[in-house]
Order: C-alpha cells, then structure tokens, then sequence
C-alpha cells in the first residue's frame, strides 16, 4: 500500500516506522525539517504505569476525572492499556529514560495524577530524547522516502475517499497521490497570542480536513498550561515542578490555588490556569512559581533545561519565585478518528494532536499526549492492512462551502489576541459571538493563499471561526470550556 503519513513529531514518527515495518511503501512529508513540532518541546514526560501500587484502571480513572467525565471510555483503555508496549518499544529504540541506580526507571508527579507514573528522559528533555531516536529510526535505514520543508495544503478527494495530498514546496503545488493518508500535523496553539507551541502549529491538518468534509469536534476544548515563564518568549515550566513540591503564590507570598480547588498547585490545569488569571488581574502583576525549597541542586540535576532557561534570562529559580503566565498549550479536540485512528473520510487516518479520539475529553491529563501519539500512531499503521471500516462519528462534518482563504484583510497577531481575550481562558456570549463576526468579516473579505505563510494564515482563520462557534455551542461550562454565566433574565414588572 502507498502510504502518506503528514507530519514528523511523535505520532507521524511512529506511524510512518510502523507502516514501513509493516511493510508499505511509506512518504512522509513535513513542514519544517524532521522532527519539528511541539514533540521535541516536551519536557515532563510519558505517563505509564509501574509503581507498585498503581494500575492500568487507576491511569484511565485519572484520565476521565481530569477529562471532566467526557472521554470516551474505550479510547481512554486502549491508551492506558498500550502505555507498557510503546514505552518499550521507545526504549529498545534508544531512548535512555531517566533510572535510579539500580536501573528502576525513575517516576514523576504530575497534577491530577494519583500516582508518580511519569516516565522522563533528560530531567526535563523527554521529547527532544524521543524526537531524535525516532528520527534517527526514520533515516537509518527505514526506508521511509521523506519530503522535509513541504506543506500540506489540502487533502485530494474522489468521491468519499481521500486518495493524496497536496503539498507546497518551494512555492510549487505538488501532488503526492496514496492509497492512504494519515495527518500526523498536531494542534493549532498559534490561534492563541500566549502559546508553548513552537511557530508553525496552525492547525493546517485540522482545516484540511474540515475542508475535505472530515469530522472534526470538541474544538472548544483548549488547554492552557498554567505555568509559562512570563519574562521573555513563553517558554514552558513542567508540571513536574510542582508535582516536586513548587508552589504558587501571589504578590503577598500567598498560596492561593487552594481558594478555588482541594488540590491546589496540583489540581486540574484549566482550574489552576483559571485562579492564575484572576488573581493576576486582581493584583495587575503576574503570580510566581516558588521552587526555592527544592534548592539549587535538586532544581539544575531534575530540571537542567529550565534551570538554564530561567538563568540565561537573568532569573535564580533556586533564590527567589519567577513570573508565570498561563498560555494555550494543547488542543483536547481535532479531526474525529475511531480507535485505530480512522476519520470519516474513506483513506483518512489522524494520530496525536490533531485527531480528537475522544481520550481528552473536556482536558488533558498531564503526559498523555505523547503516549497518545505513539499508541495511536501504531494503531492506525497497524489498522492500514484491514479493510476500511465504517464507524458513526459523534459529532457531524462541518459543512464549508468553499476553501476559507485569508490574505491581506487581517493580521495574524490581531486574530491571535481577539482569540485570546475572547475565545480563551474565560469566555462570555457576547466575546464568542462580537470574535465569530470579526472573524466572518475577514474571511469575507480574505484573498487566496500563496505563500506559507499566507495558508496558515487561512488555516488559522478558519479554526478561529470554528473554536468560537463549538465555543458557543457549548452554553455550559466543563472542563477547560469555561463560560461565564449568562446574566439572569429580568423579571417582567407586575
Ligand atoms: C512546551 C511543551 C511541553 C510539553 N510537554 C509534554 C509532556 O511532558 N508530556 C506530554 O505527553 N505532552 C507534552 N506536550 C504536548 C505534546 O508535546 C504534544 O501534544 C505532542 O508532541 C504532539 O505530537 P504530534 O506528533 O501530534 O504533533 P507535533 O509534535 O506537534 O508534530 C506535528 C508535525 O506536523 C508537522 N506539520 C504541521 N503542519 C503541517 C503541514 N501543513 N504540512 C506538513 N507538516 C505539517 C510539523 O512540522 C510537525 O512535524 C508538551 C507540549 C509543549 C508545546
């Protein structure tokens, strides 16, 4: 079979390696060079399960609480139960996950988690220790042919079944024709003025396929990560340094998450997300994370990236508390797949961020991202022999008349900050509804794409009308969705 796997972080990796073991002829094209994408960027890790008194039913229970009660249960078991064989396979691969001295790999905490199951490379540099193994897998002998600096425009469709891609490389529209597709191209945090995805995460896998008539859904569900170091280009610091003990606190040195959850620091990240962002508009200055009791040499042995970072911009994490700032971070929705990754599009696979396999729910548990790239990245490579298999989407296609195209009338940073005041960590009807006309308005007024930069620009536009009209939608608050109550209606006069 020919096979086209789109992206080249964890999911489209593993997709592509497993077709080709599988033995289909496997293309895989990505936008930058290989291995770009928020993969390389994680730093927690993969959860697992390998505590002594933890388990495969205690994981998936974690995953559907901080999913506010919406993951689909038989998604959350495939992932929970396929955590043991992917992180094996990433560690016969090459990848050195952290160990104690007696060769145990070595667990983190992180929120929302009932049991330290974090599995991590590096201290903090999990995803730039699986990004370079599965790149080097790729291009050692894999023979997998690889198309680096190509952009997927759009999905070619014949009647209900997608048989290629278009691509824009070098300025040039190219065709690469495939029995099957499978969009490995990640989520879309460039929507969003504060994101800890790396430029170029648009979206564009999403809009392709909204533009090809796939079902997409939950789009309303954005996480923002609660702690990103406000001085300087966001960059993100892990969960797992709160999960070590790192606290929150405001300009009076007062840990004030406890107000709002039980949990605290370590409550859900939309919850803890939600009380950074009030208390920092209360006291018009940003909060601090305060790691200072883990010390100066427990901070730069588990976490030496972010130790470094914070450093290089002028900042001592071991003496004194640093800014933070919640910033978009993952999407919870995407283009709706099965278990094995098929969308509703006949040829169509999506794996990792941009597919929506119903795992999430209304949030993300923290490190289930990676592992849900690689299960379901082998899953779908797997699933490519069977015979195609119908299944009901939950939620139907959006129906688009013509290609949203988007040039000149709008800039992208003034999308990104109406997205982030209106469509973002607190929304309201009348937000949804005053970004939903902007937005239509610079479709309308929008000129066709031709440079990259120009297609994302699109995509974007396009995700933006969808993420605030599924926003709207969902009149009621749950999980990262958070709407503020509508007023009550006045009573009449009697
Ligand atoms: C700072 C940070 C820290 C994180 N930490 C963790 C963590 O500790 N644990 C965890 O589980 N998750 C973490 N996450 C989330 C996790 O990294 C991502 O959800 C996951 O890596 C997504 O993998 P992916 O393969 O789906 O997409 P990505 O890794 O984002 O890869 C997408 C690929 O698609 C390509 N692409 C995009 N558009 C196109 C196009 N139009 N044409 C061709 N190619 C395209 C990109 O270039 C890229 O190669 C973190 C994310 C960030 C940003």
């Amino acid at each position: 079979m020919n096979v086209v796997v789109v992206g080249s972080g964890i999911a489209g990796l593993t997709a592509a390696l497993h077709a080709a073991e599988a033995g289909h002829r496997v293309t895989l094209a990505t936008k930058g060079a290989l291995g770009d994408g928020c993969t390389g960027y994680a730093q927690g890790g993969v959860a697992g399960v390998y505590g002594p008194h933890d388990s495969a039913e205690q994981h998936a229970a974690d995953t559907i609480t901080a999913g506010a009660g919406l993951s689909d249960v038989d998604a959350v078991e495939v992932l929970v139960r396929g955590a043991a064989d992917r992180i094996a396979e990433l560690i016969t691969r090459g990848v050195a996950f952290d160990r104690d001295v007696d060769g145990r790999l070595l667990l983190g905490h992180e929120a929302a988690h009932s049991h330290a199951r974090i599995v991590h490379a590096g201290g903090d540099a999990t995803g730039t220790a699986i990004s370079r193994v599965l790149v080097a897998s790729v291009r050692g002998g894999s023979r997998i042919g690889v198309v680096e600096h190509a952009m997927l425009i759009d999905l070619i469709v014949a009647g209900d079944t997608v048989r290629g891609i278009r691509l824009l490389v070098d300025g040039v529209i190219d065709v690469l024709d495939a029995d099957a597709v499978i969009l490995a191209t990640g989520g879309a945090g460039c929507l969003y003025a504060h994101t800890t995805n790396p430029e170029g995460t648009t979206g564009d896998g999403i809009a392709a396929a909204i533009r090809a008539g796939a079902a997409v859904s939950d789009l309303e569900f954005v996480q923002f990560h609660p702690t990103v170091l406000s001085m300087g280009s966001p960059f993100l610091i892990s969960e797992a340094v709160r999960g070590e003990g790192a606290t929150l606190v405001d300009d009076a040195g007062r840990r004030f998450v406890f107000d709002t959850h039980p949990d605290g620091e370590l409550a859900p990240r939309d919850v803890v997300s939600r009380a950074i962002a009030r208390r920092a508009a209360e006291q018009g200055a940003p909060v601090r994370l305060d790691a200072t009791m883990l010390g100066a040499g427990r901070l730069s042995r588990r976490f030496p990236t972010i130790d470094r970072v914070t450093r290089e911009r002028g900042l001592d994490w071991s003496t004194r508390p640093v800014p933070i700032t919640p910033a978009a971070h993952y999407l919870m929705g995407g283009v709706q797949t099965d278990l094995d990754g098929r969308t509703t599009l006949r040829g169509l696979y999506a794996v990792g961020e941009v597919a929506r396999t119903g795992v999430h729910g209304a949030n993300r548990l923290a490190s289930n991202s990676l592992l849900e790239g690689a299960v379901f990245g082998a899953r779908a490579a797997s699933a490519l022999g069977d015979p195609w298999r119908e299944w009901q989407a939950a939620a139907p296609p959006r129906q688009v008349a013509a290609p949203v195209a988007a040039h000149a009338s709008f800039e992208r940073a003034a999308l990104q900050h109406l997205m982030w005041d209106r469509v973002g960590l607190l929304r309201d009807t009348h937000g949804l509804e005053t970004t939903l006309g902007t937005v239509r308005a610079w479709a309308a007024a929008a000129t066709t794409p031709t440079t990259v930069c120009e297609h994302e620009d699109a995509n974007l536009l396009l995700l933006a009308e969808a993420t605030a009209s599924a926003a709207l939608s969902r009149v009621d608050p749950v999980g990262a969705h958070y709407r503020e109550p509508a007023p009550a209606p006045l009573l009449e006069a009697v």
